[in-house]
């Protein structure tokens, strides 16, 4: 894996083939200093902007890269820091440049995002027959195929060269007991070689099972610096092994995270995602 710092301006959503992503931004859901946590993967010709937080659309545009250019988004989950911003690109595509970007999302999950989230601000700004706008109206929709033979519901598709999966995740409530009895939510394995987790509690299941079949090379994981809640603590996380802490990049923490390299680093763990850096596979 090589790590790069990229000045705005240097980023783009071609390259020769190879799997980067780009952290437009690795902060916690209250961060001030950083972007949200939202991730753009780039492969070859083809992007995927993952997540999209209130912050996205003004954080790409001072990358310069203008919201209406993405053509393909995933998200993970409905909390504001990883959807608020959609609906500023639903708009900004359906009223600025009158196209309708991909979306890779499940049938379930796309009835919860629309109804639970979006509907409310983007369904009535116009009739059609009588009838508000629909999900469909706004999005061209990939939909994945479930994953055979792996007990974790998880789910599947590639955009070109990329292979994307999408395994359930136990985010919250903050006391469900495994992904079966949490909310929806989803980390994503890219290429069979990089799990991002996404939000996610402590689940020691989802990195063991992961990295037994896929042999994943390396691992983004939330983290915040204190335990409980709904997100993976780095007291917790420490415990895991060796030979995973050791693939294991911390994301999604909070305004403080310099006073825990040190800590972070004596417990094993590989680093600390910073924002604005590629992480590249060759
Ligand atoms: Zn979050
Ligand atoms: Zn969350």
């Amino acid at each position: 894996m090589r790590e790069e710092s990229k000045r705005p301006g240097s980023l783009t959503l071609t390259n020769h083939g190879e799997l980067e992503l780009f952290f437009i931004g690795c902060g916690s859901a209250f961060s001030r200093t950083m972007n949200q946590t939202n991730l753009l993967v780039v492969k070859g010709e083809q992007h995927l902007l993952i997540d999209c937080g209130t912050k996205l659309p003004q954080a790409l545009h001072e990358l310069h890269i203008e919201p209406a250019a993405i053509e393909n988004f995933l998200v993970t989950h409905s909390h504001a820091d990883h959807i608020g911003g959609l609906e500023e690109m639903m708009m900004v595509n359906r009223y600025l440049t009158g196209r309708r970007p991909n979306i890779i999302i499940t049938e379930e999950y796309e009835a919860i995002l629309w109804e639970h989230s979006l509907r409310g601000g983007s369904a009535y700004s116009e009739l059609r027959d009588g009838k508000p706008l629909a999900f469909s109206d706004f999005w061209r929709v990939i939909r994945p195929t479930r994953v055979a033979g792996l007990e974790r519901e998880t789910w599947q598709t590639r955009l070109g060269e990329l292979d994307i999966k999408m395994p359930r995740t136990k985010h919250f409530p903050d006391n469900a007991t495994s992904w079966h009895d949490s909310f929806w939510s989803c980390g994503v394995l890219l290429d069979e070689r990089v799990l991002f987790t996404s939000d996610t509690r402590f689940d020691p299941e989802l990195l063991h099972e992961f990295d037994t079949r896929y042999g994943v090379e390396i691992i983004f994981h939330d983290c915040q610096f204190h335990t409980g809640g709904v997100h993976a603590s780095l007291a917790e996380l420490s415990q895991l092994p060796a030979r995973l802490k050791q693939k294991i990049v911390l994301m999604h923490y909070s305004d403080d995270w310099q006073r825990y390299v040190e800590q972070a680093r004596a417990a094993g763990f590989h680093s600390l995602v910073k924002q604005h850096h590629s992480y590249t596979f060759d």
